[in-house]
């Protein structure tokens, strides 16, 4: 396979053709900033905190939004990264371990925040005792506790946006588990920026990675040569989404394209979604145990910090 635009030998086979390495690499960034500005993500008075993890999703997207900082005199030492422990047995150590070599290698300050000392337990030892009440999976005990922690100290510490590395195939996949699970109240707060409206709460959510798929990034951080774990949390394979992912891989390779047509479906009928949850106006209360935003007396984070 040859790249369609200089006969070098090619990395990747697109639908709009194959490329090689350096094409490829410039084809991925602009792509990012394509989308960055389309969806205008950054604005340049923000306080930028990147959501990261140490996986490649993260990594690629604190790299990337450093880059497009630069090139658009937008100043970048503001820019810091924050991490949540969750607390997840041989895993998440070497994860943060890459992280914390990334970010000194690219010179971005970060802070680590974790659920044992915010929720009094690691998930690995809180999962179980939460799961006897309310049969709830380790994803959606982690799920809280993660946006919860990633709100507050964002908040904390200043930001005015939170970058995240959610890419093409994990918004599929949300768009579906949405659907089938029939949360469609839900559907108007996901896409490229979080929530429906600005709010003193919630630190707005934005995901620059949007239109890039999973594998596309993979290949980014490779030839990158990022140094990045590619083993997967232990518990992803107890979620309803791992199914998800599953059929949506298989329908994939079976159709090509068929990630990509969910997402161009859901941002069309976005701005109805968002409308709607505009007139709706759900409530937002402050959590009588903690002060931070929820929607009954006791925010989510908090009941499930009760349980332990
Ligand atoms: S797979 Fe589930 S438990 Fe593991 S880090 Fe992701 S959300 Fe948390
Ligand atoms: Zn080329
Ligand atoms: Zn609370």
């Amino acid at each position: 396979m040859q790249c369609h635009k200089c006969n070098q030998d090619a990395v990747i086979e697109l639908q709009h053709g194959a490329l090689c390495k350096n094409h490829f690499i410039t084809y991925f960034e602009e792509k990012v900033f394509k989308t960055i500005n389309k969806f205008q993500l950054i604005q340049r008075s923000d306080k930028i905190c990147v959501a990261t993890s140490g996986g490649k999703d993260s990594l690629t997207v604190l790299y990337l939004v450093k880059k497009y900082c630069k090139r658009h005199h937008i100043p970048t030492d503001g820019i810091f990264a924050l991490a949540v422990d969750e607390g997840i047995k041989d895993y998440r150590e070497q994860t943060l371990t890459d992280l914390q070599q990334f970010c000194d290698d690219h010179d971005v300050p970060l802070h680590v925040v974790s659920n044992k000392e915010e929720f009094g337990a690691t998930l690995d030892k809180a999962y179980p005792i939460i799961n006897k009440g309310t049969k709830k999976k380790p994803c959606n005990v982690c799920g809280v506790w993660r946006r919860y922690s990633l709100n507050k100290y964002a908040r904390k510490f200043g930001a005015t946006k939170v970058v995240t590395g959610h890419n093409l195939d994990d918004e599929a996949q949300v768009i579906l588990m949405n659907i089938f699970k029939a949360n469609t109240k839900l559907a108007g707060r996901i896409g490229p920026i979080s929530g429906v409206k600005e709010h003193d709460y919630f630190v707005q959510r934005v995901k620059p990675l949007y239109m890039c798929s999973d594998k596309e990034v993979r290949l980014y951080t490779l030839l990158k040569g990022f140094t990045v774990q590619f083993t997967e949390c232990p518990y992803s394979v107890e979620g309803y989404r791992h199914e998800i992912q599953d059929m949506l891989n298989k329908f994939e390779h079976k159709y090509k394209g068929t990630k990509h047509a969910i997402i161009t479906s859901f941002l069309d009928l976005l701005p109805l979604l968002k409308e709607r949850d505009l007139q709706q106006n759900e409530s937002v209360k402050a959590c009588t145990q903690c002060g931070e935003a929820a929607n009954k007396d006791v925010c989510n984070a908090c009941t499930m910090r009760g349980m332990l």
